[in-house]
């Protein structure tokens, strides 16, 4: 007898149940359809956890779900429903448990959760076991395990592997069945599974129990008794309870193994969990065979029989058989005695239960003997010996590969801790470099936005530096460039390697009676006015180099003429000082006029700013001297200004001087 794993809906369920009227009052409200699949749904995993718990209620939640199923069908919910009543009935009615195995075959091409159909194969595996098939069994959770690996169901794995390394075990193949035992226990641990866990440790106990490890078996299964009440499993605790007394029974400790048994057997009755009942009685029929009170034993093996007769297990049966050959035996009730242990020994050679089966030999060989039956007496005896060898060599074996499994495990698990490490270490520095990216994209686009910045702080800059140089070269009252443009400009000029190049500076005359007698103001108006006259003397648009016309300061103006002949530059200044005389200024020098005296020199090589300026100077001194409102050359080699060849036209008639 042994527990079954139940799936994660169990724990996820034993959650879920006291939301389970709410949710159904919700559902109540909602549409019909998803009202029936979500009502199915709640009744499936609620027969899921109560597998352990109330088996009784738990067939009758998987039956009322199908009902519902059969009106608004889900596969998945179907296959689970028929995999909880399979494994109900494979324990009390095999026909019944393989109807469901069938009607969930129907149901694989259907299903959503593809590794759910490894659960057909395990149910199947438990009828066979059932039957004593252990074989047939074994290939079939070898199914289970290699389904449940392709679909990459880790619950079914994990349940399959727990069948198989159990029956395993059961087989002798303690090394290959711990393995399997310990990975179920592994898997439902990284599952989060913590009543699988205790299942699948449950096991290993068992098998340590196989394996003569009688002690190391009881430790566990005292623990594993703890954990199960604590879970309120009480089916669990019955069937962990059993194996304690088996233990026990093999320690010889017959006082603790009544005890063991009694509490099987009282917990399976509250339970009316008839195989407990049945296992329970035998145990206890094995204890008073071993008092020495066969006649008691009997009576428990009679309750035991009837018990089992509505439980399909065939290693049960012959278990009772072995402890009523043993019972009729010291009866002395040899013929009886013989047939049962021989119907036993057939069961246990089918189940390849060494154990047992060496049990079954020893009685036979008794039994026999008491008959006078030397021959084959004899012939079981040898058996019982090879039996009983064979089981020491096995479990000497197997203890040595155990030890191999147990160190290969420990092994890989270090292996893998090692890998993990490795693993967090280079999550850890992808996350740094990733964090690295992510910054140089922010300090990228912090560059961008600083060279914009940059890019627009220069260009402001330079306009305001263009701006701040215009303005530091113009005349802020006739808009014209300024002394220090002219001055830049003839320094220019003058720089050059032939120079060619003339000047011009005018002065307005009598400028300060203007002012004195118009007014300040008046004045500026005027001389904005002579300011855009000057404009008037720009021959740049004549395909020669720009001039630059300037007000020189106060009321004196000059134009430089880069490219211009001498008689250009004086038709150039009488233009000016004809202009001038021209200008309308009555509006603010009433009854007035306004004229321009003007000296005209032309740059020289060897000039220097101060020669060339004195030059000009003494041409417009002279310009004055002759009466005003006339042009006055004077040039490098004539030693006195020399008056314009042109004829003055204005209010002056003093057109040159000498
Ligand atoms: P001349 O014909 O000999 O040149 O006589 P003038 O009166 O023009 O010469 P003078 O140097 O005695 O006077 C120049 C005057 O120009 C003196 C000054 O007040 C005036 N002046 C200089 N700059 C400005 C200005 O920006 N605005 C005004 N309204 N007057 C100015
Ligand atoms: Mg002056
Ligand atoms: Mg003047």
């Amino acid at each position: 007898m042994r527990g079954r794993p139940f799936s994660t809906q169990a724990v996820r369920s034993s959650i879920l149940s006291p939301l389970l009227p709410l949710l159904l009052l919700v559902c109540a409200f909602a549409q019909a359809a998803g009202d029936a699949l979500a009502d199915a749904r709640a009744l499936v995993e609620q027969s899921q956890a109560q597998v352990k718990v109330d088996p009784e209620r738990s067939r009758a939640l998987a039956e009322q779900a199908l009902q519902l199923l059969a009106q608004q069908p889900d596969a998945d919910l179907q296959l689970r429903a028929h995999l909880l009543l399979c494994d109900y009935h494979s324990e009390r009615d095999l026909a019944l448990a393989n109807q469901h195995v069938a009607a969930g075959r129907a149901l694989v091409p259907k299903l959503q959760r593809k590794g759910l159909a490894a659960g057909l194969f395990g149910c199947e595996g438990e009828l066979h076991e059932s039957a004593g098939d252990n074989t047939r069994a074994l290939s079939a959770y070898e199914q289970e395990v290699q389904l449940a690996e392709q679909t990459q169901d880790d619950e079914l794995l994990a349940d399959g592997l727990y069948k198989r390394g159990h029956l395993r075990g059961v087989r002798g193949e303690f090394a290959n069945g711990l393995i399997d035992l310990k990975r179920a226990r592994t898997l439902y641990e990284r599952l989060q599974l913590p009543l699988h866990t205790l299942t699948a440790e449950n096991s290993i106990a068992i098998l340590y129990n196989r394996m003569g490890d009688h002690a190391q078996a009881r430790h566990y299964y005292e623990s594993a008794l703890k954990a199960q009440a604590v879970a309120g499993l009480r089916r669990e605790q019955a069937v962990t309870q059993y194996n304690l007394g088996r233990s026990l029974e093999n320690l010889r400790d017959w006082d603790a193994a009544q005890l063991a048994f009694d509490h099987v057997l009282k917990l399976s009755r509250e339970l009316d969990y008839t195989r407990g009942m049945a296992y329970a009685l035998r145990g206890l029929a094995s204890v008073q065979n071993a008092r020495g009170n066969p006649q008691s034993a009997l009576t428990l093996l009679n309750q035991a029989a009837d018990h089992q007769m509505s439980v399909p297990d065939a290693r049960l049966h012959a278990q009772i058989l072995l402890q009523r050959g043993i019972a009729l035996r010291m009866l002395h009730r040899l013929p009886e005695s013989v047939s049962a242990l021989t119907g036993a020994l057939h069961v246990f050679t089918g189940a390849d239960a060494l154990a047992e089966q060496a049990a079954t030999h020893g009685a036979l060989a008794a039994a026999l003997a008491e008959q006078n039956d030397w021959r084959n007496a004899y012939e079981q005896q040898a058996r019982f010996k090879v039996a009983t060898e064979q089981l020491l060599t096995r479990q000497l074996d197997e203890r040595f590969a155990t030890l191999k499994v147990e160190y290969d495990t420990a092994a890989r698990d270090r292996e893998m801790a090692l890998l993990q490490q490795a693993q967090k270490a280079t999550e850890h520095s992808l996350a740094q470099e990733r964090l690295a990216g992510r910054l140089l994209t922010v300090a990228i686009a912090l560059a961008a936005v600083l060279l914009v910045v940059l890019g627009v702080l220069v260009w402001r800059h330079r306009r305001t530096s263009v701006a701040m140089r215009g303005l530091a070269m113009t005349d802020e009252l006739t808009g014209l460039p300024n002394r220090r443009a002219a001055l830049a400009e003839l320094e220019a000029q003058l720089g050059r390697a032939a120079p060619h190049c003339a000047l011009l500076l005018g002065d307005i005359d009598l400028f300060k009676a203007i002012n004195d007698n118009h007014g300040h103001l008046a004045g500026d108006h005027i001389l904005r006015a002579v300011g855009e006259a000057v404009r008037g003397i720009d021959h740049s648009g004549a395909g020669r180099p720009a001039a630059c016309l300037a007000r020189f300061g106060g009321e004196e103006f000059v134009a430089v003429l880069p490219g211009a002949l001498l008689d250009e530059a004086v038709a150039a200044a009488e233009v000016f000082r004809t202009q001038v005389a021209a200008l309308d200024v009555s509006r603010w020098t009433p009854g007035r006029g306004v004229t321009i005296s003007v000296g005209v020199t032309l740059i020289v090589p060897g000039d220097s700013l101060s020669s060339l300026l004195r030059r000009a100077d003494e041409a417009l001194y002279a310009a004055k001297a002759q009466g005003r409102n006339c042009v006055v050359i004077r040039t490098a080699s004539s030693a006195a200004p020399l008056a314009a060849p042109l004829a003055p036209v204005g209010a002056s008639s003093v057109g040159s001087g000498a």
